[in-house]
Parts: C-alpha cells; sequence; structure tokens
C-alpha cells in the first residue's frame, strides 16, 4: 500500500487527499476494506507482527486500513499528533473521560453538555469514585473556584448545545496545564474548520462525527485525538480491550464526507449567518444566540478562538410552547428532528426533547424555556429556507 508524501496542504486540499492509503490496484477513491482480521506470509511473519517489530495490521478491533485513513485525514485537519476512531461520538467521549481519570481525582466540567456526556460526568464517574463539579463554564472564576488539590481532568464543550454559549478554551488550558491537569474539549459544534482547540491550549478534542463531518445523515461514528504519548499511555489498552472500534464501513462513509466538510461547512454556516440576523429583526422573537453576530455574550471570546460562526442557531419565540410548536408544524423545508449537522435543514425544540429529562430549575440555568429552539442549517437554498421560516414565523403568531 502506498500513501501520498506529507504536505502543508490547506484543509480543503487535505481533505480530499490526506491519509490515503493506495492498494496494489490504484484505486481513485479509498477502499472499504471489510474485513476483521489479516493473514500471515508465515509463522515468522506472524510473531514479527505481534511483537511489534514488523508493521502491519492485527485484527480490526485494534486498527484496520479504511479505519487509519479516517483517522490519519482528521490528524492532518485537526493538526493532531494520533487518533483513535470510535463507533460513536458517546464512545469517545466516554473513552477520553475514563482514560484520564481513576479513583480518588476529581473532574471539572461546564454543566452545559450534550444530554450523554453530562450523564457520563454526573452519574458514570462518580459509581467508580471519580468525583465531579458541573460550573457555569462562562464565568472563568467558577472554573477556578471549583479546583480542588485532587483535580486532574477539564472537560467542556462549546459552543454549547443548545444555546450556544462559549467558553474560553484557552483560559481553561492554562489553569490546568498550572495544575498539572488535562483538558478534554467537545469540538462538535464548532467542527475542526471553525476552532481548533490543540491550538488553544486543549489536551485532548473528541468528535461525534455522526455530526457535520458525516454532514448527511447516514451513520454513527467518532473520534478521539491528542498527542501521540497521550493516546499510547493512556487509551492505547482500553481501546484494544473494550473494542469502541469503528466499522471499516463506517470509517469509509465518514472519509467521503471529510472531502466536502469545507465546503459545506462555509455554506451552512453563510446561509446560518443570514437567517440569525433575519431572525433577529422579526417582532415574535425574543431574542437570537448566534455566534457569528456582534450581540452574542461572548462575541469577545468568539474573536479570539472561533474562525467562523457556527451552522446552528438558537432562538427563543415570545409565545412560548403553543408559538415554537406552531412555528415547528408550520414549516415545509426544515425538518423537526434532534440531530444536527445534516445537509437537511433541522429544528429541534430543546425543552420537550433533548432536554426533556433535565430539571426545569436546570433548564433554567442553562437558558432553556418554553419558547427556545434551535435550527441546524443545512445545504439547502438560503432563500427557500428564508420563506420557510418566514411563512412559520407567521403561523407562529
Ligand atoms: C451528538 C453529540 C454527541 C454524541 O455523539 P453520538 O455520535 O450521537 O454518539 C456528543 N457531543 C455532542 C456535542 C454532540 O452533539
Amino acid at each position: 500500500m502506498t500513501s501520498p508524501e506529507k504536505r502543508n496542504w490547506k484543509p480543503q486540499t487535505a481533505m480530499v487527499h490526506s491519509g490515503t492509503l493506495r492498494s496494489g490496484f490504484a484505486e481513485t477513491s479509498e477502499a472499504i476494506y471489510l474485513t476483521q482480521g489479516y493473514v500471515y506470509e508465515t509463522a515468522e511473519a506472524a510473531e514479527a507482527r505481534f511483537k511489534g517489530e514488523e508493521p502491519g495490521f492485527i485484527y480490526s478491533r485494534y486498527a484496520n486500513p479504511t479505519v487509519d485513513m479516517f483517522e490519519k485525514r482528521m490528524c492532518a485537519l485537526e493538526g493532531a499528533e494520533d487518533a483513535r476512531a470510535t463507533s460513536s461520538g458517546m464512545a469517545a467521549v466516554a473513552a477520553a473521560l475514563l482514560c484520564s481519570a481513576r479513583a480518588g481525582d476529581h473532574v471539572i466540567a461546564a454543566r452545559a453538555l450534550f444530554g450523554s456526556c453530562r450523564w457520563v460526568v454526573e452519574t458514570l464517574m462518580p459509581k467508580y469514585g471519580i468525583e465531579t463539579t458541573l460550573v457555569d463554564g462562562t464565568k472563568n472564576e467558577e472554573w477556578e473556584k471549583a479546583v480542588r488539590p485532587n483535580t486532574r481532568l477539564f472537560f467542556l464543550e462549546s459552543p454549547t448545545n443548545p444555546t450556544l454559549e462559549v467558553i474560553d478554551i484557552a483560559f481553561v488550558a492554562r489553569l490546568a496545564n498550572s495544575i498539572g491537569a488535562k483538558l478534554i474539549v467537545d469540538n462538535v459544534f464548532a467542527t475542526p474548520l471553525q476552532q481548533k482547540p490543540l491550538d488553544l491550549g486543549a489536551h485532548i478534542v473528541v468528535y461525534s462525527a455522526t455530526k457535520h463531518i458525516d454532514g448527511q445523515g447516514r451513520c454513527l461514528g467518532g473520534i478521539i485525538l491528542s498527542d501521540k504519548e497521550w493516546i499510547d499511555k493512556n487509551l492505547h489498552d482500553y481501546f484494544r480491550h473494550t473494542g469502541p472500534s469503528l466499522s471499516p464501513f463506517n470509517a469509509w462513509t465518514l472519509l467521503k464526507g471529510l472531502e466536502t466538510l469545507p465546503i459545506r461547512v462555509r455554506q451552512q454556516t453563510e446561509s446560518a449567518a443570514k437567517i440569525a440576523d433575519f431572525l433577529a429583526e422579526q417582532p415574535g422573537i425574543a431574542r437570537v444566540i448566534y455566534p457569528g453576530r456582534a450581540d452574542h455574550p461572548q462575541a469577545d471570546v468568539i474573536k479570539k478562538q472561533m474562525t467562523g460562526g457556527s451552522t446552528l442557531i438558537c432562538f427563543d419565540l415570545k409565545g412560548g410552547k403553543r408559538a415554537a410548536f406552531d412555528f415547528e408544524n408550520a414549516l415545509r423545508v426544515v425538518l423537526i428532528s434532534n440531530n444536527l449537522g445534516d445537509a437537511k435543514s433541522l429544528i429541534t425544540h430543546p425543552a420537550t426533547t433533548t432536554h426533556k429529562n433535565v430539571s426545569e430549575e436546570a433548564r433554567a440555568e442553562l437558558g432553556i424555556g418554553p419558547g427556545t429552539l434551535r435550527i441546524s442549517v443545512g445545504l439547502e437554498d438560503v432563500d427557500d429556507l428564508l420563506e420557510d421560516i418566514n411563512a412559520a414565523l407567521k403561523a407562529a403568531r
């Protein structure tokens, strides 16, 4: 197998070529190596591969050529030394968290987290003797105040789901470094194109590749990226022996997603900015939160750490739940779904779906009200989206 030499490519080029392992058939498109195992020419070759003296694949729970291509292409995009692809975003988050802490350690996380991430931090980790504290991640002093002598790990997501709060990643990374702790960033909402947590000082980045990286709503996947030393020391054995591995077929789907990721995210962000500006001027709307707008509560932090707005918009209808439901039901192009990052525009009412299990008090803390809606902007023509949204706003009045 041959792979192209490492070059200083811009993201759009790297996403088409980086990491490609071309077989002897010299195929243009990446091959799907749908195999569990690998064979050896001789018993000596098998022995050498198991000893690590000869490179090569052993078993697809450990590594697989198609999965390898996906990991290498993601490393090129993220600027990371190494990565492990996983079967879902949650497999990536759970592995990154559990492999970074042990009984007796203390973890500080932002309270605005994707629901399942919050469950891992709040419910699963304490079961194994790991103490956790949740803070308002937008307030730097809250991170500082929560530090204890046994704090070993920080975890955050920025922008957050669904209210698109932004956390100062460089600040939390400096705090982590000052006490010899690690920072994990869930970078799903920003995508690897609009925010580079490793450059901001974070140690580990995780993605649900299910979202923008697939980008067309087909398969689940995830990835953990970090330096080679952390992966070798903390993740390597866990990964081999617990098996959160990504299927080669899904890795191929995600590789194909990466080819178009830069143009999709650019287009979706451009449309989202127009829709956010349109929404902000409508009388039935109480507030619009969009990281590309000057009136975003953390606009100064966004300027420092993000290179683009977002493909998501959060807004509140003045008429509460009834108005929000009427609005959703009147949409003809935008679809009702709890997913995001798809080619199809999707709308979510967090209070009754993704955040249904969060107490009303916690929802209020997170800024999720009965009239709060989240739109994930897709690849449709923005004029059709604006017309759809405008008609739905009239229906919700
Ligand atoms: C979707 C999502 C996850 C979980 O990913 P799955 O692929 O659904 O397991 C984790 N974090 C964030 C921010 C997400 O949006």
